[in-house]
């Protein structure tokens, strides 16, 4: 089965792009666990953050610049950044903004949010990346219906809350 993150970041699956640069990509999770969650890969395949711990400090660079644009856009109480255990082989950090009386990280169930809703709060977003943002972004095709596949990926973390 062909890496889901890998498809994202070649922008064969659409996706709520809140950041992109040379190596990195950062989106809006579909599920989110919070308002805001945003998920960081790199644009290269690796698995974990010991395959190029170069590559892995500068993911987590690029984390830093998203949650002060985050801090910015939703003004959320405080935000994780987190690398936890998954279904997907390709590595990848969440920033979990979380607001006052939000129970944050794993113990909220993930939430299916509307499209438009997240088109909105990753534009808000990428508004606020003002002075950190390196290389325009370019949407992808809107996706057709979810493949099985795609929901199986993206409902990943049901297995391990
Ligand atoms: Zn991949």
């Amino acid at each position: 089965m062909e890496c889901h993150f890998c498809k994202i970041a070649r922008k064969e699956i659409s996706s709520k792009i809140v950041y992109e640069d040379e190596n990195f990509v950062a989106f809006l999770d579909i599920y989110p666990r919070s308002k805001g969650m945003t998920l960081v890969i790199p644009k290269k395949h690796v698995k974990s953050l010991d395959e190029d711990e170069d590559l892995s400090g500068r993911l987590f660079l690029t984390c830093i610049k998203i949650a002060r644009a985050i801090m910015r856009a939703l003004s959320p109480k405080a935000i994780a950044i987190a690398y936890l255990p998954s279904h997907v082989e390709h590595l990848h950090l969440r920033i979990y903004p979380y607001f006052e009386n939000e129970i944050p990280l794993i113990e909220n169930k993930p939430v299916e949010v509307k499209k438009e809703e997240l088109e909105r709060l990753a534009e808000t977003i990428r508004n606020s990346m003002e002075g950190e943002v390196v290389q325009k972004t370019e949407t992808a095709k809107e996706s057709r219906d979810r493949s099985e596949e795609e929901i199986f990926w993206l409902k990943r973390d049901w297995q391990i809350a």
